[in-house]
């Protein structure tokens, strides 16, 4: 399908962005020419795809739909129980809504916000466990998203191993620069939630680009497809939350994934029935279960992965040959650009990273987003800018014109101010959404 896009008049962006009080949540999309604020369901579905949703089945209970994503989800990726959920967030419900309760400690490589979220709406404690060279801009390490465990024991040595019963693998690490974990620290992360009788559980959303950069990193995998990665990788969890806006290749949708149908996929499928609806839809209609079977397969088809993956490290490299500080490598969904080196004028309480997503829009149109003190107001990490590709929508003129728009801002970046608060919602972790801001002087 095909979606045409403008560049409105620099004068309508200026108008544009001051109505959105200078968040660009608030934007119309038809106002944003290159559209980079996520990757999360915005991407373009297949022929294949929309044929399915043509022929998807409408039934409450027992759709074609299901038994088809059902298949798929065994097939693609190993787990012979899916729990549907209308998303990601949904699935994270089901699942840590079984496993977590007051008191005890959640461990990950990071979490995700929608993760750390549901841990902690459960009593839970999420403890993040990056690798040392996953806040290193600079570091060429290959799986800069692994997980540490000899971090994960120093936490289960002071909260103790009875408060520790979930250990989760974020792949690829969308909170660390969406950088990938080799297999080999699958196995060996495993074999740490085994030894503390822990539910080893992967957040897989990525799992296909996460599988495609173990294929060109990992020399025992060489030689291995892209599907054989993903399902080796995956055969060491004992359950998975899936997002199908991210590898489903859909617009909406998730499950929970299992292995037998147990205790733990008996209390999922109440908490399913009771959050996300009756399990053989789980919050998704009949056709959006069967485009995402269809998805699931196609997320693992080496051409397309590659391309994905590739197309996102073109960005970065086009980026960097014009001088933009960019995080290396770049990851498999996005490019983050380090607005303290942009901006090193701007002290960080006036936002030089929302600063930075202002002039993309004001330069050229690109909406990207914030993801340091703006977005998460207690962090001491960098002010990253992030420009996530959607899946199979934009081609090389958008990426050179995005390119190019950095490029520009960077050369004015004397000339921009920082930014300050004027209304906030009450909730300081969903502060970015919708906040609104001025410039400063
Ligand atoms: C997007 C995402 C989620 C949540 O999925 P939604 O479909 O957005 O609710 C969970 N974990 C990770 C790593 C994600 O990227």
């Amino acid at each position: 399908m095909v979606d045409p896009v403008r560049l409105l008049p620099r004068e309508d962006r200026e108008a544009a962005l001051a109505d959105a009080g200078y968040n660009v949540f608030n934007l119309d999309s038809a106002d944003v020419f290159v559209d980079l604020l996520t990757d999360s369901g915005t991407g373009t579905m297949s022929n294949d795809q929309w044929a399915a949703m043509v022929r998807g089945d409408e039934a409450y209970a027992g759709s074609e739909g299901f038994a088809e994503l059902e298949a798929a989800a065994r097939e693609v990726m190993g787990f012979e129980q899916i729990v549907p959920a209308h998303q990601g967030r949904g699935a994270e419900n089901v699942l840590y809504g079984a496993l977590v309760s007051e008191g005890d400690t959640v461990l990950n490589n990071a979490h995700f916000d929608t993760t750390r979220a549901h841990v902690a709406a459960n009593g839970g404690d999420p403890v993040d466990c990056p690798v040392e060279a996953a806040t290193d801009m600079e570091s060429e390490a290959p799986f800069k998203g692994d997980f540490s465990v000899e971090r994960g024991r120093q936490v289960v040595e002071e909260v103790g191993e009875e408060n520790v019963p979930v250990v989760v693998l974020t792949i690829t690490n969308n909170s660390m620069a969406g950088q990938p974990v080799s297999v080999e620290n699958t196995r060996d992360v495993a074999a740490f939630a085994a030894d503390i009788d822990a539910t080893f559980v992967v957040d897989a959303c990525r799992f296909a680009e996460n599988a495609h950069f173990v294929r060109q990193r990992e020399p025992e995998f060489a030689d291995e497809s892209v599907a054989a990665i993903a399902r080796e990788q995956l055969s060491y969890a004992d359950a998975c939350v899936m997002s199908g806006k991210k590898d489903g290749l859909v617009n909406i949708g998730g499950f929970v994934g299992l292995r037998g149908d147990g205790e733990l996929y008996e209390q999922c499928r109440q908490r399913g029935i009771l959050y996300e609806g009756f399990s053989t839809y789980g919050g998704m209609s009949g056709r959006d279960l069967a485009a995402f079977a269809v998805g699931l397969r196609e997320a693992v088809d080496p051409p397309y992965v590659a391309e994905r993956v590739e197309q996102v490290q073109r960005l970065c490299q086009a980026l960097a040959d014009r001088g933009v500080p960019v995080y290396q490598p770049a990851g498999g969904h996005a490019v983050y650009v380090d607005a303290n080196q942009v901006f090193p004028h701007i002290p960080r309480e006036a936002f030089p990273g929302q600063a930075l997503v202002c002039e993309l829009y004001r330069e050229g149109g690109v909406r990207g987003v914030e993801l340091g003190r703006f977005a998460f107001p207690d962090t001491d990490r960098r002010d990253l800018v992030r420009l996530a590709l959607p899946r199979r929508t934009y081609g090389p003129d958008h990426i050179e014109h995005v390119a190019d728009t950095a490029a520009a801002v960077c050369e004015r970046a004397e000339d921009v101010s920082g930014l300050e608060i004027v209304s906030e919602p009450s909730m300081p972790e969903l502060r970015h959404f919708s906040a609104e801001l001025e410039p400063l002087e």
